[in-house]
């Protein structure tokens, strides 16, 4: 791959240390997101399913899954700049 995007949460863009769905983008985890919270390989398996958990994820706050990994000066927009292109 070209770059590292498929280390990226599609849903949050939030950078993981294993990518979500595998080296070949086709092998999900199946583990939970520590931002959004979406479990990958579920409701960010179609860019439909992407989008709607997104927007209701933000509508809902953008909670933190696991608040004790969040960035001291976290900014949302500038996380979601890391969606990989075909999921935004
Ligand atoms: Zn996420």
């Amino acid at each position: 791959m070209r770059n590292n995007e498929n280390l990226f949460c599609r849903i949050c863009g939030y950078k993981s240390i294993d990518p979500p769905w595998g080296a070949d983008s086709r092998t999900p985890l199946y583990d939970y997101c520590l931002c959004c919270g979406v479990e990958h390989g579920y409701q960010d398996a179609s860019l439909a399913g992407v989008k709607k958990y997104r927007e209701a994820w933000i509508s809902a706050g953008a909670a933190w899954e696991c608040e004790n990994v969040k960035p001291a000066h976290w900014k949302l927009e500038e996380q979601l700049k890391h969606v990989p292109m075909a999921y935004r």
